[in-house]
This record gives C-alpha cells, structure tokens and sequence, in this order.
C-alpha cells in the first residue's frame, strides 16, 4: 500500500486529496478554509460523508496537524507513515523548473526566490511544505509547478515585444499557469483521439480563472496567461489583456497607487468588474436570462475573448483536432459551451451534438461524427497528476 497526498496551500487555505497509489483512489479530500480566524472551516469527505466544523485555526502548522489528527481518529490511515508522500502545488515555478521536483534545498530556495512573482503563492506554498515535513518528517516532499507544461513555449512566444533586457536582467517573460490542467486535460484528449503520433489540441480551461493552451504533439506551443495569472481572457474578477496605457491613465486621473489599481484589475474586474453582479458565471447568466444588460454584456465580452485565444491557436497549430473544455464553466455549463462554439462553427466546421453537450454527463465527445474538430468535456484532475509525480520521483 503505498498513499500519496496532493496538497494545495493558499495563503490562508490548504486543500488535500489522499491517494491510495496502487488504484489511484481518492481515500479522502478535503479543504481548511479562513486559516488564520477565529472561524475557520475544515471540510473532509470520507467514505461518502461530508464533515464541516467551524473552529479556530491560527497558522498552517495547526491547520497540518488537525488534518493529521483527524486522519488517525477516523481510522483513515492507522499510522501517519502510511503517507509515503506529499506533493505539492507550486504556483510559480519561473524558468527554473521545466518538470516537478523532489524538494530540497535548492527547490526550496528557488520557490522562495521566485515570491517576487507570485507573491500570494509561493509563500504559503512553503508554509505548506514546512507544515507537513515537520508532521509526518519520513514522508518525501515533491513540487509540481502550475508553470512546467508551458517550460516548451520557444522565446517568440514567451518573449515580450518590450527592451530585451527587461527579460535578461528582470526574467519578465510569459510563465503561464494552471500548467498542471492543461498537461492533463491535453493528455487525456489525445488518449480519446486514439493517441496518435501527431495531434494539434486547444485546451479552454474555463473556471474562475481561465485559460487556453496551444498543444502540439503533447507539447504546449503557446498559453494565454503571461508573466502572471493577470493576462488572457476575461475571468471572473480579472481583467485579461488590456492596454497597459489604461494603467498609466487610471492611477494617474484616479489618484490611487498602481498596486490598488493591479488589485482592481486582478479582483475587481473580468465577470464582476463589467456585470456589477458577481465573478460566478451563474449569478451573471441567471441575471442576464432575466433580462440584465450588463450582465449580458460580460457574457458577450467573455465569449468573445475566449474565441479570439481558439481562433489564434488554431492558426498557430496549423488546424486542430481537437478542442477539450475543462474547469468549472467549461466542465459544467452547456450554455457557455454551445456560446463559444456557435461563435466558431462556421469558420472552423464544428458541429455541436446537442444531446451530449446537454445531457450527457464527465469526461465526453459533444461533437458530431461530421464535426471538422472534435470537441470533448474532459474533467480536469491536477490532484491526480501531483499525486502520480510524487509516486514516480519517490520511486512508491
Ligand atoms: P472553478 O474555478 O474551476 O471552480 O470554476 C468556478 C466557476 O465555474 C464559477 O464561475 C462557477 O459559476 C462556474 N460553474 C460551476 N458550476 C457551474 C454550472 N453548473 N454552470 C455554469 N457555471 C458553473
């Protein structure tokens, strides 16, 4: 028997996904929210059941140890070295890491270094990663950065069209994120396609944050997040790509500092920013069947920054076999996928099946056999995909 646990901690959460590796099972999962308030929450799902307590958890130490603590009263595991293994989401891996890693010292290092790009992140990640070495100190530790998948992007695509030494002396450069979904997604996609030996695949990755990916023979060949999560399409609060003239002219007629403005951009924009109603795509379609302009208007926007990432990635892999929807919207909501590709149909020849975009449920091809691309739903895993590096580079 040998268990895995993923883990992905934020700056005041930590959420887990206990695997038993020899059937890639989930034993448990759960999430401890509010780290740091008197209030906190631990949520954890086990053998069917959901158990939420509210209580008080100061730092990550005891958020770990409660976690710990409860897996042994629960007769989840009966000794905590069970837990062969802890895999880690990084956020930011820079240019350092190209594939996930066992954490030592020059890995701790370098996620430190690297807070100077995910500043909310990389901190709290290793917070997480003390927490857990300290608890259970047999069990070894494996980072898998969110900005691996997209290590394959070549410079003209990484690059920023500004002075060069801003990337020489500075390392500003497109990184990308949600790496680990695209990498999953993309490979599950071409395992439905039959695994061919050439394969051209747009992953939408649509949830609160989103993004599209370019993957060329399981390579990523381009990404639409850049030097942080901040760029791409409309989200539910973040902007996506704007005129950095914009900034300048807002600081400065606001009268408000550049980190309030980059925090309006990052929190207060995307869905939110233009419906005034919410950064969940429920609340703003709910509100724009009602009628809501503005609601309906931040639906168009989104749609259409979506199909403009499609139609460029399309160019840029010379055609597409096959488009795999995947996150929150893109797993769930019918509605936005029929949007996106109706907008799309004409030009690329796909034909929507109806029936299995509405009805049908997980991983599924909602393309009909005539379609020019197939399209799929492909429920994205990033749990898993930490919990089998962390199998493989421990050697489990
Ligand atoms: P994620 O960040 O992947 O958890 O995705 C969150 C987003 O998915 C939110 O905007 C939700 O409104 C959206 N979402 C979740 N379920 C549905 C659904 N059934 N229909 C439409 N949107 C959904």
């Amino acid at each position: 028997m040998s268990k895995v646990i993923a883990v992905n901690a934020g700056s005041s959460s930590l959420k887990f996904q206990l695997f038993e590796m020899n059937n890639e099972s989930v034993i448990t999962s759960g999430v401890i929210e509010r780290i740091g308030l008197e209030d906190s929450v631990f949520t954890i799902k086990y053998n069917g059941e959901k158990d939420v307590q509210t209580l008080p958890i100061p730092t990550h130490k005891e958020a770990v140890a409660l976690l710990l603590d409860t897996l042994i009263k629960k007769e989840i595991v009966k000794d905590l070295n069970e837990i062969r293994g802890v895999g880690h989401r990084i956020v930011q891996g820079g240019s350092y890491f190209k594939e996930s890693a066992v954490i030592d010292d020059y890995v701790v290092e370098k996620i430190d270094e690297l807070k100077a790009l995910a500043p909310l992140h990389n901190p709290a990640h290793l917070i997480g990663y003390y927490a857990f070495k300290e608890a259970i100190p047999n069990a070894g530790a494996v980072a898998v950065f969110d900005t691996a998948f997209h290590q394959t992007l070549e410079p003209r695509c990484y690059i920023y069209p500004i002075p060069y030494k801003f990337y020489e002396e500075h390392k500003i450069r497109k990184y990308g994120a949600h790496g680990t979904s695209h990498f999953y997604v993309s490979t599950r996609t071409r395992d439905l396609l039959g695994n061919p030996e050439h394969s051209k695949i747009i992953v939408a990755h649509l949830g609160a944050g989103g993004s599209l990916s370019a993957v060329k023979d399981g390579k990523c060949i381009n990404t639409s997040m850049g030097f942080t999560p901040l760029a791409g399409i409309m989200m539910g609060t973040r902007s996506g790509d704007l005129d950095a003239s914009v900034v300048e002219y807002l600081v400065d007629t606001l009268n408000i500092d550049m980190h309030e403005l980059i925090h309006i951009l990052n929190k207060e924009s995307g869905l939110l920013g233009v419906s005034g109603i919410s950064s969940d795509f429920r609340d703003v379609q709910k509100a724009a069947d009602e009628g809501n302009e503005r609601a309906k208007l931040a639906l168009d926007i989104f749609f259409r920054r979506v199909i403009a990432y499609i139609g460029r990635y399309f160019i840029a892999l010379g055609g597409c076999d096959a488009i795999a929807f995947t996150a929150g919207i893109g797993e769930n909501s019918a509605y936005a996928r029929k949007e996106i590709l109706s907008l799309v149909s004409e030009a690329l020849g796909i034909v929507i099946d109806d029936d299995a975009n509405e009805n049908g449920k997980g991983e599924r091809l909602i393309s009909k056999p005539e379609s020019k691309i197939k399209v799929y739903v492909v429920p994205t895993n990033e749990e898993l995909v930490i919990a089998r590096d962390t199998k493989r580079l421990l050697n489990l």
